[in-house]
């Protein structure tokens, strides 16, 4: 489809980056990124129109993205997956006379959205340095050329006669080949050293390794002090990248060797107690996801948690500060360490003095996933560890078998009292103490 748009509107159209270089190496991406040579915010309108959905444009840059319903249904798919044809356009909102119209937006709103990023490519004058000539690079060379690496520099062309066509300037089919990481420049992390955890997280995600003079212009980046020149924001944006990869943990590993760790703060440095610690997480949250547990965790949450050990809280506060916090996700992050480092003591204690179900429950009950699983990750015991898991996967939903309902039939007006009797009731039925609602109504009439 946007091959035929480039050539109704006569503009070359690519499909570039992530996408390319996942669809060679047979991995499915569903991030399209489009460049176009020639306007690309029309290109980005005329592709809204034709998917039945809007466009954002960014005019000073010259971007857009398409936002769209996602595709579901079989009958709006081609033979090999691709839609052949544009699903119906949405219906215009405030619409309510066909009721058809009306159930069809419903159900568009409740499809999840696809977007496509579509980029400008201007032809670019590049200037040689000692009066050499002036050279007019192509667009699409250019475009490519600012990308991180040859990997990722690669693009497909979409429309006309050279449908297919693979655009390998930098050669990036040599370097997947030898399954090399490779910057396009020697100045390129200097650029932008989040490249440098880029490089990471692609050389551990593909099994590739960075190239020797790759790793020599990392070092040298590292050496000029490039990690100190990167603003939290962004620094925040790329751990989290790494912490939602399958296996973060080599890609940890890695910035050790490269002492990034230290680099961002002191505190993370590694130790084997913390790989100790983190490689346990890895495993608590591989079998939370298995058991499609909700809510889905925060990963960057738990592997900061493992990162800080048993660092003082000034010095995590500083990490916050270091990786540019919002003011609340800072509260929650630090609340949340304080927390779970409490509540670890009184496991302790728990099991030696209490046991209960009821007990159990009321210790973990305050704590964010995150900090249950972190605290499972650290348990001293495997006998500590299945209680958190029993927690986890039956304690954590139950509720009483009567209502606040029930209590007004009682005669008891509503009022904080509810939240009291409810919670002990709950803890009755927890502890099998009143597993009936019988004997749960029994017990708030007490
Ligand atoms: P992922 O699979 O993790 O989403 P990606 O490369 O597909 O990785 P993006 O981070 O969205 O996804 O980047 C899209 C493209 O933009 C990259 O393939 C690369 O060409 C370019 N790019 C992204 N970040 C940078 C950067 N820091 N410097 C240069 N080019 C970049």
């Amino acid at each position: 489809l946007a091959g035929r748009l480039g050539d109704r509107l006569d503009v070359p159209v690519y499909a570039v980056g992530g996408f390319v270089r996942d669809i060679l190496l047979g991995r499915p991406n569903l991030d399209l990124d489009v460049v176009v040579e020639g306007d690309g915010i029309a290109f980005a309108r005329a592709l809204a129109d034709e998917l039945g959905g809007r466009m954002r444009a960014h005019h000073k840059f010259k971007t857009a993205v398409v936002i769209f319903p996602a595709w579901e249904s079989e009958r709006q798919r081609g033979d090999n997956g691709i839609p052949d044809a544009a699903p119906p356009a949405l219906p215009v909102a405030g619409d309510a006379s066909n009721e058809a119209t009306a159930e069809a937006a419903h159900r568009a709103a409740e499809r999840p959205e696809q977007r496509i990023d579509v980029a400008t490519a201007r032809p670019e004058y590049y200037e040689y340095p000692a009066a050499l000539p002036t050279v007019e690079l192509s667009s699409i060379k250019m475009d490519l050329y600012r990308r991180d690496f040859t990997i990722n520099a690669q693009a497909v062309q979409l429309n006309g006669a050279h449908f297919g066509r693979l655009v390998d300037f930098f050669g990036a089919q040599r370097d997947m080949k030898d399954k090399v990481i490779r910057v396009l420049h020697s100045l390129s992390f200097v650029e932008d050293p989040t490249r440098i955890l880029r490089a990471i997280r692609f050389e551990k995600r593909y099994d590739f390794r960075i190239g020797a003079q790759c790793e020599r212009l990392i070092k040298n980046a590292l050496q000029l002090g490039m990690m100190d020149r990167l603003s939290g924001a962004r620094l925040f944006h790329e751990l989290k990248l790494i912490f939602d990869e399958k296996a973060p943990l080599p890609c940890i590993r890695r910035m050790e060797d490269y002492d990034i760790l230290r680099l961002i703060h002191p505190l993370l440095k590694l130790n084997p107690a913390k790989m100790d610690v983190l490689t346990e997480l890895e495993r608590v949250l591989h079998w939370y996801r298995l058991l499609y547990l909700s809510p889905a965790p925060e990963p960057w949450m738990l592997y900061l948690l493992g990162l800080c050990g048993n660092g003082k809280y000034l010095d995590v506060a500083a990490v916050t500060d270091r990786l540019a916090f919002s003011r609340k996700v800072r509260q929650d992050f630090l609340t949340l360490r304080e927390n779970v480092r409490e509540v670890y003591n009184l496991l302790n204690l728990w099991m030696q003095r209490d046991g209960s179900m009821s007990g159990l429950n009321n210790l973990l009950s305050p704590i964010a996933p995150e900090g249950i699983l972190y605290l499972m990750a650290r348990a001293k015991t495997e006998d500590a560890r299945k209680h958190i898991s029993y927690y986890l996967t039956r304690l954590r939903g139950e509720t009483p078998d009567i209502t606040g309902n029930d209590l007004l039939a009682m005669g008891i007006s509503a009022g904080p009292a509810y939240g009291r009797v409810l919670r002990r009731v709950l803890a009755a039925k927890l502890d099998g103490l009143a597993r009936t609602r019988a004997a749960q109504l029994d017990l708030a009439h007490e």
